[in-house]
């Protein structure tokens, strides 16, 4: 920090000599009393400070150096600061990191606060509170990625509507949209892992709530106090929040909805400090409106990323051909709640193919697409009072494609329905608003509006006017460097310009005593003699010096008064241009969807209420994509009630590992994601009856992160499953029962499946290793026994991944883990083994086999080799960094003995 910023010396020191509290120091404490739950941004010139506790937190969060400053009440103060020019950079780490942080600006020069007496202090303020789920900037947002605030309010135990009704309100203040609906515990956690907020708020009651608590507790959850939830206000403040009477304009809601939506406005108003950024009003969804997904489900089917926890892999990654940011976030959306209304789907499938029949359009289309900046995101910074000369050109030409595009639309004659919409929400906004922008915009324009320079010359001839007057007179710096250094005979004497001294003259020492002698020294006042220089002044450069910075001050002055009337004429316009934002988003899609189609020949599946499941030549898209050298091998799936019945089919896959199993299954709950989000599919022929529930489970899957044993897990889901899917449901067990005892395990995957043929009565694939479970078909009616086809090429096995009917012969375990490259001597063991298993009663008890077989040392083939697997991994087992020196010498002995005594 400067200390010499006169700023800063305006506000004295934090403590007096005495350790009395500075004005400065109880200026603070007030404001950070204020905002207790924040890191304070306290700003002081050019940065803003954090103190005391703040301090130590920023400095170890953001790795900056922790100093001290004064003392308070005796003990020192520590303080860490960041520079406000690159202070977006720290706020981006302390958000990521789950921080909350209010930002306290000067509110006054500090020329003023001096008027008032040396150790007056400059006026401050909290101006903005900066949260994860309400940020705006470009720089702290994820173009592709939607940033949701969530509010979740649950009925009162004592209302009609019973203590397990919630109400969830979703918000992106980056993009306007607002959403509302109602839903039970299980779908709540359904829709908080399909819109993933950046900030999720509850009241400090439900925060505390024993059965909530555990699942809150992992998501980014700001607890708030009651006032904030209050259902008798609510109606009263979205009312107000949206400048209307009432809130019935916007629809029907139930109060819990309304408690929901108006803690949403409330704490963006907080957060903004009371100025209202645009938003949607809300719209309510149909609780069932969406396929809902499970968490789980979500993660398993690796639709937005890998379980790995990336997004290159991911359906999503796969699947987005969009060339905008607005487009990718549409996408993502859509793609993370697909329809349930199969005419909803149909519409959408409608703009796609028209985009997948016509080249030439698509191509057009997106080319144009490509070009336009981020609509959305550029008009609510503007809204806000946030936006600079960037996002006004960002609307310029944002409109200026809407209009090229909605011509482009025009011309291609008849459109499907959401195409049609989309034609005329680009043509809405009006033209007088772009062209008033590219008259007034240069074509080089600064990121900041207060750098000035971004109003093009000739629009405004007052501004030309002093713009002439300020460069003018840096003409006549240049013209008095001349003459001075004529009357003064020192050729190398310069006018130059600092921010401490302003401009002055400057020449080397050795020129300096001709200066400072008669006559010159009538004219050159002596400011600073430095090393080499020597520098004065002059009243006419004095004289100057003031003309040129009120000439610049009020060139800034009038560019800025020019951006204001810009911005307040967008800001007029704000619902037009929003919807035509949205306009080329959906463009976007459909357009990226339809390149998709084409370039993997994807087709359009029906959707319709039935409860038919018909895939022919399925495939899925993520390993279809992810072949190289060998092509997918397609498959049929008809999960159809059969003839006579009134329910659909449970397919049971068997076939060796590697055989296929895992892919066939989620390539089939994929295709259905794909179909009900409005995409074409990866198939030669879908038909769906439309699915209410997907649910996906794995086998054994590893959750220990959580402290729960695997078998735990894999147990809490299929029982998740068995009370939740109905006769809408698709689910999709895979290896269910593999992580307990091989009996235990086909017990519990027997009674599942029958649970489900029975009570569930839903569309089922479930693959197995337990080849017993394929007698089921014989008992029930809509089983279906599905099997990965292998061939026996001497002694190998060759996959495939060709599903027919019928069930595995035998697992070909040996022959894979021989692939996979066991020692010969472990599949020679394992082939002995497995045929005197085969030669007894399979229900026998296992220990049988065990007291039947000859011991496994009898038949060892190669020891040596053994052996020394069993060194080199004793040694891989130790890490010398985390070994006392006793405990190394022990461990030596023991790789010593192991040798010894084996070799
Ligand atoms: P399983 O579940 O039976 O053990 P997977 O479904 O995991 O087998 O498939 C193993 C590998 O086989 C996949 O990673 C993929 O590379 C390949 N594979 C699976 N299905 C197909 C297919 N239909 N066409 C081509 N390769 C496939
Ligand atoms: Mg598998």
């Amino acid at each position: 920090m400067n200390i010499s910023d006169p700023k800063i010396v305006a506000d004295g020191a934090p403590t007096e000599g005495n350790g009395a509290v500075t004005p400065m120091m109880r200026q603070y404490l007030e404001i950070k009393a204020a905002n207790p739950d924040c890191l304070l941004f306290y700003r002081m010139g050019d940065f803003y400070e954090l103190f005391f506790e703040d301090a130590e937190v920023a400095s170890r969060a953001l790795n900056i150096v922790l100093t001290r400053r004064g003392k308070h009440q005796g003990a020192e103060i520590p303080m860490c600061g960041v520079p406000v020019v690159r202070s977006d950079e720290y706020l981006h780490k302390l958000i990521a990191a789950g921080f909350r942080v209010a930002v306290c600006e000067q509110t006054e020069d500090p020329a003023e606060a001096k008027k008032r007496g040396a150790k007056s202090v400059v006026q401050r303020d909290v101006t903005r509170l900066i949260t994860a789920g309400t940020l705006t900037e470009d720089t702290l947002l994820d173009a592709r990625r939607n940033n949701y605030l969530v509010a979740i309010v649950r009925a009162r135990a004592s209302s009609p509507d019973d203590a397990s009704l919630f109400a969830l309100a979703a918000l992106d203040i980056s993009t306007a949209e607002f959403r509302v609906m109602e839903c039970d515990r299980l779908a709540l956690a359904a829709e908080v892992a399909r819109i993933e907020p950046g900030e999720i708020i509850v009241s400090d009651a439900l925060y505390g709530d024993a059965d909530l608590a555990a699942w809150l507790r992992e998501l980014p959850v700001t607890p708030l106090t009651r006032d904030v939830f209050d259902g008798a206000t609510a109606e009263r403040r979205l009312a107000s929040y949206f400048a209307v009477a009432t809130t019935e304009a916007f629809g029907a809601f139930s109060r819990l909805e309304l408690t929901a939506a108006a803690a949403c406005v409330t704490y963006v108003e907080r957060t903004q400090l009371g100025s209202r950024p645009p938003l949607s009003p809300p719209t309510r969804e149909a609780a069932g409106a969406s396929l809902m997904i499970d968490a789980a489900t979500r993660a398993n089917l690796e639709l937005m990323r890998t379980l790995a926890g990336e997004r290159r892999g991911s359906l999503a990654d796969t699947i987005d051909r969009t060339v905008t940011a607005a487009g990718a976030r549409l996408l993502s959306q859509r793609l993370a709640a697909p329809l349930t209304d199969p005419a909803e789907i149909a519409r959408r499938l409608d703009a796609v193919a028209r985009f997948a029949t016509d080249a030439a359009a698509r191509a057009d289309v997106r080319s144009q697409l490509a070009a336009a900046p981020d609509l959305a995101r550029a008009l609510a910074r503007i809204v806000l009072g946030r936006g600079g000369p960037r996002d006004l050109a960002a609307i310029r030409d944002g409109l200026d494609a809407a209009a090229a595009l909605s011509a482009r639309l025009g011309a291609l004659g008849e459109l499907p329905e959401e195409l049609g919409a989309a034609a005329s929400a680009l043509a809405a906004p009006d033209g007088a608003i772009a062209a008033a922008l590219r008259a007034a915009l240069a074509d080089e324009l600064p990121y900041l509006k207060r750098d000035g320079g971004f109003v093009t010359a000739g629009y405004d001839t007052a501004l030309d006017d002093t713009r002439g007057l300020r460069d003018e007179s840096r003409r006549v710096v240049a013209a008095l460097q001349a003459r001075y250094a004529d009357e003064t005979g020192v050729r190398a004497l310069k006018v130059r310009h600092n921010n401490v001294l302003g401009y002055f003259v400057e020449v080397t020492a050795q020129h300096g005593e001709k200066l400072f002698a008669p006559p010159l020294n009538g004219t050159f006042i002596h400011r600073q003699t430095l090393a080499g220089q020597v520098r004065f002044t002059t009243t006419e450069l004095a004289a100057l010096e003031a003309k040129i910075a009120s000439a610049a001050d009020r060139t800034l002055a009038m560019e800025l008064e020019i951006f204001e009337r810009l911005a307040a004429r967008v800001t007029q316009d704000a619902e037009p241009i929003k919807r035509a934002a949205q306009a080329l988003a959906m463009l976007d899609v459909a357009a990226a969807l339809a390149t998709l189609a084409v370039e993997r020949d994807y087709v359009r599946p029906e959707v319709d209420r039935s409860l038919d499941f018909v895939i022919e030549g399925g495939r899925h898209p993520v390993v279809e994509q992810a072949l190289r050298d060998v092509p997918f091998v397609s498959n049929d799936c008809d999960l159809s009630p059969p003839a006579g019945e009134s329910a659909g089919r449970i397919y049971v896959v068997t076939g060796p590992n590697m055989a296929g199993k895992s892919t066939f299954l989620r390539q089939n709950a994929l295709i259905t994601v794909l179909a009900q989000m409005g995409s074409f599919v990866p198939a030669k022929r879908a038909r769906l009856g439309v699915v209410d529930r997907l649910f996906s489970r794995v086998g054994a899957a590893d959750d220990l992160a959580r402290g729960r044993s695997t078998f735990m897990v894999e147990m809490v889901e299929t029982a998740a499953i068995l009370n939740q899917a109905g006769e809408r449901a698709l689910v999709i067990l895979d290896e269910i029962g593999r992580g307990t005892a091989t009996f235990d395990g086909l017990s519990i995957a027997w009674a599942a499946i029958e649970h489900l043929h029975a009570e569930n009565r839903c569309r089922a694939l479930f693959a197995t290793h337990f080849h017993e479970l394929t007698a089921l078909a014989a008992k029930l009616k809509r089983l279906h026994n599905a099997t990965m086809r292998v061939k026996e090429w001497h002694g190998d096995v060759v996959f495939l991944h060709e599903v027919v009917a019928g069930a595995a012969d035998r697992s070909y375990g040996i022959q894979v883990a021989k692939l996979a490259g066991l020692p010969a001597a472990v599949i020679e063991r394992a082939k002995l083994v497995l045929t005197q298993l085969e030669a007894v009663d399979r229900a026998s008890p296992a220990r049988t086999l065990i007291d039947d077989l000859p011991l496994f040392a009898a038949t060892r083939t190669a020891p040596a080799a053994k052996d020394r697997d069993e060194l080199a991994a004793a040694l891989a087992a130790l890490n010398p960094d985390e070994m006392s020196p006793r405990e190394a010498l022990e461990a030596l002995y023991a790789l010593k003995f192991k040798a010894g005594t084996k070799s």
